[in-house]
């Protein structure tokens, strides 16, 4: 329990998370004269983007790079680069003059009467309605069988793997099949010998077809927008994670062997599901994320801690989701794309009533 009421502010409405999604909602709640913030738990902008590795590029072409309002950069054609990415969303809520409050991480959210508390560490808000648009990776996941790995064995999450020259010298294996895992791979084959472990095979799609751009098909034959519950759209989720622009037989051609899923470990040597064993100098976990949603104290999950939601809007009034995968089509959790998922959201936002609250209400200071 807290020894002092902590300084609070009232909202009528309070952002978790100043990614994309949390810029592109802000957008259109400045539009609309709104009175928020966005709280961002990271000491700077596109935080995300910031702390993916170094030569990472977007496998959407710069023409899909745009967040509501703003034109990404430079030729549509190409496809940037993580620090191109991490200028242009600093760029946006500067130019905006979006409410971005950083070294602002939510500890909890509360249902109340009249909606929700928010608390940091330091101060709480009061608000009417809240947007969570924490990101849809958020806590790396490493299989447990990492801990069989001794000490001699440097291991990396990819969100720790920066560059090459991170890594002792020496046979690197590669956890992970998916675009994250084939690119960290194809890096690292320029200087190593690279293994890479495919857990279950994911379809290999080129980034470009008779020149022009993967997603340019996906948006001019709709299919981007086909949402969860059409047909086409439930066929996509359950081959929701495509590679794109690498295969298995691209990643042969550099020299990298390939491996089924992994399955035990132990000192230095990593077990896969045809009995085979490797010895490895390091392994990076291209595994994947976890949700973490334990910050969030409302009745808006399953048995399985899932969201319960309809596009975003969860059955407790006034609290939202953005930017989760296949929140409601394929482009929920994409830049190009969260815009209509942010806009639909403001608009229901737009329509409850938001004059319970009196905006900038100090009620209490910390003693
Ligand atoms: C390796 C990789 C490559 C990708 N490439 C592409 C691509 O080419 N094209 C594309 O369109 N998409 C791509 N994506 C998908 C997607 O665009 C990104 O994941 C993007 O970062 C998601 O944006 P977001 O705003 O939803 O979440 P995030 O960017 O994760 O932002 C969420 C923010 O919330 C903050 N936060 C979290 N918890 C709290 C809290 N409790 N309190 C306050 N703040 C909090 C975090 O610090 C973070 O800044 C890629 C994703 C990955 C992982």
């Amino acid at each position: 329990m807290r020894a002092h009421r902590l300084a609070t502010t009232r909202r009528q409405v309070v952002v978790v998370g100043g990614g994309q999604a949390g810029l592109a909602i802000g957008y259109f709640l400045a539009q609309q004269g709104r009175d928020f913030t966005i709280l961002e738990a990271a000491a700077e902008p596109a935080a995300a983007w910031r702390g993916r590795w170094n030569s990472l590029r977007l496998f959407t072409s710069a023409r899909y790079g745009s967040l509501p309002g703003r034109a990404f950069p430079g030729d549509p054609d190409r496809y940037p680069t993580r620090d191109e990415v991490a200028d242009y969303l600093t760029d946006y809520a500067s130019h905006f003059e979006l409410p971005v409050e950083l070294n602002s991480p939510v500890r909890a959210i509360r249902k109340t009467d009249g909606g929700y508390v928010v608390e940091l560490d330091d101060r709480t808000y009061e608000t009417e309605q809240v947007v969570i648009a924490t990101g849809p990776f958020q806590e790396p996941f490493v299989p447990a069988i990492a801990d069989g790995l001794d000490e001699s064995v440097t291991q990396l999450h990819s969100t720790a793997y920066r560059s090459p020259d991170l890594l002792p010298d020496g046979r690197v294996l590669v956890v992970g099949g998916g675009n994250t895992g084939f690119q960290i791979a194809a890096e690292l084959s320029v200087s190593r010998e690279v293994h890479l472990s495919i857990g279950s095979r994911q379809t290999p799609l080129p980034q470009r077809l008779l020149g022009r751009d993967l997603f340019w098909y996906l948006d001019k034959t709709g299919l981007i927008r086909k949402t969860k519950a059409s047909r086409v759209g439930q066929r996509m989720q359950q081959r929701e994670d495509t590679l794109i622009g690498s295969s298995p037989r691209a990643a042969r051609r550099l020299g990298i062997r390939l491996h089924g899923r992994a399955v035990d470990a132990a000192g230095s040597s990593v077990r896969f599901d045809d009995g085979a064993e490797l010895d490895v100098r390091s392994v990076i976990w291209a595994t994947g994320f976890r949700l973490d949603h334990s910050f969030i104290d409302a009745p808006v999950f399953d048995g399985d801690g899932r969201v319960v939601h309809e596009r975003g809007v969860t059955t407790s009034p006034g609290l939202y989701f953005l930017g989760m995968l296949w929140q409601h089509t394929r482009g929920s959790a994409l830049l190009g794309w969260v815009k209509d998922d942010a806009e639909y959201l403001a608009g229901k936002i737009a329509a409850r009533r938001s004059d319970a609250l009196t905006p900038e209400t100090e009620t209490a200071g910390a003693t």
